[in-house]
């Protein structure tokens, strides 16, 4: 069966290219960068062009460039690592209700440690108030930790403004640019980002790799004691292949950006276009502009999106349900809840993310399965067919929250 992979935001296919890049690294040059004799050193120096390479990419220096195990470890290290830091300052962290569970679950733990933490509200469309971030600074206040763009909903936040309100009360931003990395352009320095996450398996690079940039004036510690690797502040043996990989990955998606942000934007304009047209009562959940590419989140109201990606899988289609780390989980998204969506709405949510090898005509073949599978279970449920009965129309929920049929684009 033919597969149609839509699930980039989860995780990517590595690259031919990439694997190519890593492949001698598994064999003739398996040296421990450490090592004293001329092929580590060379392991070593390839790890600094990588270095280099990737500070490029986002207006930064190679010193400010951290190799760790990926985003999880990368959003962990910078907001542990500041609360160590500057608890001397305060104890407050601003942060916002819709941060992937790297950043949450790790604030969570701070709280009982007894730092304050704020969790900023969103917008229907998942953006933060600026105005309520500004509310939220208080003298004690130490570290802004906003997402650059959702991994469910795909909402890009104003991390230029946020940079520049951190900037005005001197405090520290970090960003978890996890699903932005490779897919759009960054600038650390233009927009005052402090500390910037991200991980090579959302560029069709490698699991298991990722970075932190920290800006060279910031004494963060070690989240990892051991070994002198990292300059001392990220100890264990380097992940050679793994880094030559991520470095490859960030080189071509950074040299496609443009044109693949283009084609990807055009592709999932077309299925959400398809989706929005052809299915009564769905609706696209985050902003249609301020979006990252590839991200396409449609709630599809009298069904529930588990039995559709049941069907979906046995089509060879794989999307999801929420974000993949809580798959399985019987609560609603903690993202869709936090935008205000109903309940049953957003357990009728899929979310479908494209990359690099999806086509036009993988778009019509989903758009085409996934209303011919919504037509099928709509049929099997007995909530529709009492609102088709009774015309119930918007009353099930508030206006806002459906499209109507006759005002489908
Ligand atoms: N942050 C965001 C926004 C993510 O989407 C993810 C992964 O889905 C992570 C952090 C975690 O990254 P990793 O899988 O590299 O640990």
């Amino acid at each position: 069966m033919e597969v149609i992979y839509l699930d980039n935001a989860a995780t990517t296919p590595i690259r031919p290219e990439v694997k190519e890049a890593m492949e001698p690294y598994f064999n003739e040059m398996y040296e421990n960068p450490s090592g004293a004799y001329p092929s580590a050193i060379r392991c070593r120096e390839e790890i600094e062009k990588v270095r280099a390479v990737i500070a490029g990419t986002i207006h930064a220096r190679p010193e400010e460039i951290y190799f760790t195990s990926g985003g999880t470890e990368s959003d962990n290290w910078a907001i542990r690592e500041t609360a160590r830091l500057l608890k001397k300052k305060g104890n407050h962290i601003i942060t916002s209700a819709i941060e992937h569970h790297a950043v949450l679950n790790t604030c969570r733990a701070l709280e009982k440690e007894g730092f304050s933490i704020t969790y900023l509200g969103v917008d229907e469309e998942g953006k933060i108030r600026l105005s309520e971030l500004e509310r939220a600074i208080r003298p004690e206040t130490i570290l802004i930790s906003i997402m650059y763009a959702n991994n469910e909903v795909g909402t890009i936040q104003p991390v230029n403004r946020i940079g520049e309100i951190a900037q005005k009360y001197g405090i520290l931003f970090h960003t978890d640019g996890v699903q932005v990395y490779g897919h759009l352009p960054v600038d650390v320095r233009k927009s005052h980002i402090s500390m910037f996450s991200a991980s090579g398996h959302k560029l069709n690079g490698p699991k298991g790799i990722g970075f932190l940039y920290v800006r060279k004036e910031i004494p963060l510690s070690s989240l990892i004691y051991g070994g002198g690797q990292e300059k001392g502040k990220r100890a264990g043996t380097e992940n050679v292949p793994g880094i030559i990989g991520l470095g490859k990955a960030a080189e071509i998606s950074c040299a496609m950006q443009k044109e693949e942000e283009k084609r990807i934007w055009e592709l999932r304009e077309h299925l959400i276009t398809r989706l929005l047209s052809e299915i009564p009562y769905c609706r696209v959940n985050g902003s249609r502009k301020n979006r990252l590419p590839g991200n396409c989140n449609v709630s599809f109201q009298f069904l529930r999106a588990s039995c559709l990606l049941c069907q979906l899988g046995k089509k060879g289609i794989c999307a999801s349900a929420a974000s993949a780390c809580s798959t399985g989980s019987a609560e609603p998204s903690h993202v869709l809840t936090a935008m205000g969506l109903p309940r049953e709405l957003a357990n009728g949510t899929l979310r479908l993310t494209l990359g690099y090898q999806n086509t036009m005509e993988e778009m019509d073949q989903v758009a085409d399965q996934i209303k011919e599978m919504v037509e099928t279970l709509r049929g099997k449920s007995g909530q529709y067919h009492e609102f088709r009965g009774k015309n119930l129309g918007e009353k099930i929920f508030p206006e806002k929250w459906l499209i109507p049929e006759k005002e489908k684009v």
